[in-house]
């Protein structure tokens, strides 16, 4: 297809992704959990919204020529990889799918996508309007499987050009490694997290201790970029922990698919397992339990808000991603310390700083080696915003124009100037 041909076949496939935003919104609330309002309003608008914005760079992506030393006429042309595997995981499926799929497509490849063994419906569903847009047969194949069987034969496949994965730390190190034991396909990683949300003396405490809750608790806890080890400064931490005590009493958890619901159920038994053993882990180290920490209600996979005080670093529950809806509160005395305890983790995807002084910000936004960093805001996401990760929260970067790169090859074409004169 012509880059023009492209633009407008993803073009239509965001108008689409709106006209059937309600259907979309609920097999994404049924397959996973999540609160319909937030799939219809949030997940579903941002997919067509990413999808549109990819649209606009079709026709953008082009090579150059360069001045070389000799009688040379340079051309470098960027090419599509080729077959792009994808996979992606079950806790924002659709947004991860609009992500990698955006600009696979505008550059001119192919795809073939492998969702979680949890969470199949709606990449499903948007492959039909996609179809639909006007994609050839064949472009887009949406396979779901299980990630050692299916997720690892697309990891090994020889025809396989290029890999992108969004997932876990420990899956992530697999597929580094199925690549290079096969064709050294190219692989970029979005992984873990266990961001550190800073709320320092001067900020506005309501709107910290509310974005706070919004950073850890959103999507039942089970975001990569999850603000999941709450810093606060001393002289407001006693007055920020009972804030956050009432908030999160305040949740609203219950069926996905009722108004006005906060927080549905864990995405399944193995995860809400392994969120309990981690608030098992976070009394038997000495944290202090300010409410929550068990199941609610004797049926469905529903934790209650958690919110654990007086975490320390060396805790399990301050280290470790638990993927759940479980808030972990640490104090700290000053700037310098602070930025010294938030680095030193495995990971390095994200972190919120709130403070009333601009000078505060800009240096420990700085100082942080972390892919993003959101002052006075979270969770802030846009199409033309990179995301990704320092350390072993990945490789590489994802939306913006720097997913096109993932997607290009390069190629120097060389060729003689006969004629000097024209030099
Ligand atoms: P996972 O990393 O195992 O699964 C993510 C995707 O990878 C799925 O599509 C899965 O089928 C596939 N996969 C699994 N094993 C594979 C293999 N050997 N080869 C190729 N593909 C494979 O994650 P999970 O088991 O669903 O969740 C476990 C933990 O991962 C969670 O508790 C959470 O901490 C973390 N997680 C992180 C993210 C994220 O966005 N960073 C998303 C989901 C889970």
């Amino acid at each position: 297809m012509t880059a023009y041909e492209r633009c407008r076949v993803l073009l239509r496939f965001a108008d689409l992704i709106e006209q059937h935003n309600d259907e979309i919104a609920a097999l994404e609330s049924w397959d996973g959990g999540k609160p319909l309002e937030q799939s219809a309003g949030a997940e579903v608008p941002m997919a067509a919204r990413c999808m549109r914005y990819y649209a606009g760079w079709a026709d953008k992506i082009h090579g150059m020529v360069v001045p070389a030393d000799g009688p040379h006429h340079v051309q470098v042309l960027r090419e599509p990889i080729g077959v792009a595997g994808q996979i992606i995981p079950w806790n924002f499926p659709l947004l991860m799918f609009a992500w990698k799929v955006g600009p696979a497509l505008a550059c001119g490849n192919a795809v073939v996508l492998k969702t979680a063994e949890q969470t199949p419906l709606s990449a499903l569903y948007v492959a039909s309007l996609l179809h639909e847009a006007g994609l050839p047969e064949g472009v887009l194949n949406v396979v779901p499987g299980f990630g050692p069987t299916a997720g690892a034969a697309l990891c090994s496949h020889m025809g396989v050009d290029k890999l992108a994965f969004t997932g876990s730390t420990g899956t992530g190190k697999i597929i580094l490694e199925l690549a290079a034991r096969s064709n050294l396909k190219p692989v970029t990683l979005e992984l873990g997290g266990k961001s550190p949300f800073i709320v320092m003396d001067d900020a506005d405490v309501d709107q910290a201790v509310e974005l706070a809750h919004r950073a850890i608790f959103f999507n039942q806890g089970q975001c990569c970029c999850a603000g999941s080890r709450t810093f606060v400064h001393e002289s407001v931490y006693d007055e920020f922990v009972e804030k956050s005590k009432a908030r999160a009493q305040r949740r609203v958890v219950g069926d996905p698919f009722k108004k006005g619901v906060e927080q549905g159920p864990q995405i399944d038994g193995q995860q809400f397992k392994k969120i309990l053993g981690y608030v098992k882990s976070g009394v038997d180290s000495g944290a202090t339990l300010v409410t929550g920490g068990d199941r609610l209600g004797s049926r469905g996979f529903y934790v209650q808000p958690t919110v654990f005080a007086d975490v320390e670093d060396e805790m399990k529950i301050a280290k470790e991603e638990i993927f759940g809806p479980i808030q972990s509160i640490l104090k700290f005395r000053d700037v310098g310390e602070v930025v010294r305890r938030a680095n030193p983790t495995q990971y390095g995807l994200a972190a919120g700083v709130f403070t009333g002084s601009l000078d505060t910000a800009n240096a420990v936004a700085r100082a942080l080696r972390v892919g993003t960093v959101w002052v006075n805001c979270y969770d802030v996401f846009d199409a033309a915003i990179p995301f990704g990760g320092y350390k072993m929260s990945g490789v590489g970067r994802e939306k913006g124009p720097y997913s096109l790169g993932n997607y290009l090859q390069t190629k120097a074409v060389v060729a003689p100037l006969r004629d000097p004169a024209w030099l």
